[in-house]
């Protein structure tokens, strides 16, 4: 019995050993994954920082990141040379690249009623005061419009156009030729802003000539916006020239694109926008000479 009991216990004595080798081997094989785990990630992290460029490491982090905390860049790696599609900062948005369905950012107010994209509108606001300090007086006239905003305007147009004696058919083209379609202007995306001179308030070209717009094209750049849509990019952006259309891109990307002037689509790397028929005319006709219908787009 004795002797029995004696090889039991030491069969109980090795198998508890045993168990503890196992737990051991077993910690030290997690511990050595997670440490993989925490250097992969930081070789990833640092991989993409240096891609993304200096203005998260040298700007916005610094500065204790900007309005609505600015999440830097959004996307994975992205290969040397090469825009960050993935970035929110370069959603692109045309007749093409319709925004996906039910969008609908964060918001944060400009002034007049109108509201931005929370994680740029620090930006927006700077840049709008630095221009002020040197006397210019801006007037935002539209910002972030709803989809709903944009299919008013839409219909508006077409129900126009048919009262004017086209068929059904004819107006549907024909309004999507001077009011983006619905997702498909940038304006429901809530990073472009139309800016002009409170003593010049039209939108037409010779708004390029005030002392504001001026300013907003030779340093908008500098706060991480671009003129979208310029006047010799007519084909690549699908929309006429318009100067007074601001789009925030990001430090970085802006900087690039003012310096090699191209527009949003080269610097991304689509050859054109592909319009689908009956666009290419510009998103802003629909409250061109209706400031009540711009003023209440917010
Ligand atoms: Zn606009």
């Amino acid at each position: 019995m004795t002797r029995e009991r004696e090889v039991g216990r030491r069969r109980r004595q090795e198998r508890r050993k045993q168990q503890k080798r196992l737990c051991r081997t077993m910690f030290a094989l997690c511990l050595l994954a997670f440490l993989l785990g925490v250097l992969c990630g930081r070789l990833a992290f640092a991989k993409e920082k240096t891609v993304s460029g200096q203005e998260e490491t040298g700007g916005e982090e610094d500065a204790g990141a900007m309005a609505g905390g600015a999440p830097g860049t959004a996307g994975g790696a992205l290969s040397s040379g090469q825009a960050d599609k993935a970035d929110w900062r370069l959603t692109l948005v045309n007749a093409s690249h319709p925004l996906e369905d039910g969008y609908v950012p964060e918001l944060a107010e400009i002034e007049n009623n109108y509201y931005f994209d929370a994680r740029a509108v620090g930006a927006l606001q700077e840049m709008l005061a630095d221009g002020r300090k040197e006397g210019l007086d801006f007037w935002v006239c539209s910002a972030y419009r709803t989809i709903e905003k944009q299919t008013e305007l839409y219909e508006d147009k077409v129900r126009r156009l048919e009262a004017e004696g086209m068929s059904r058919q004819e107006a549907l083209s024909g309004a999507a030729a001077v009011v983006a379609y619905p997702g498909t202007s940038e304006h429901n995306l809530g990073l472009a802003v139309d800016i002009v001179a409170r003593d010049y308030q039209l939108l037409d070209e010779r708004q390029e000539e005030t002392a504001e717009q001026q300013w907003l094209m030779k340093n908008c750049w500098r706060y991480g916006f671009i003129l979208r849509y310029p006047t010799d990019k007519t084909e690549e952006t699908g929309i006429i020239y318009e100067p007074w259309h601001y789009r925030y891109v990001g430090r970085e990307a802006a900087e690039e694109i003012t310096r090699q002037e191209i527009c949003l689509e080269e610097y991304l790397g689509y050859e054109s926008s592909q319009l689908p028929e009956g666009t290419g005319q510009g998103d802003t006709e629909a409250y061109r000479g209706r400031p009540d219908a711009a003023s209440s787009a917010a």
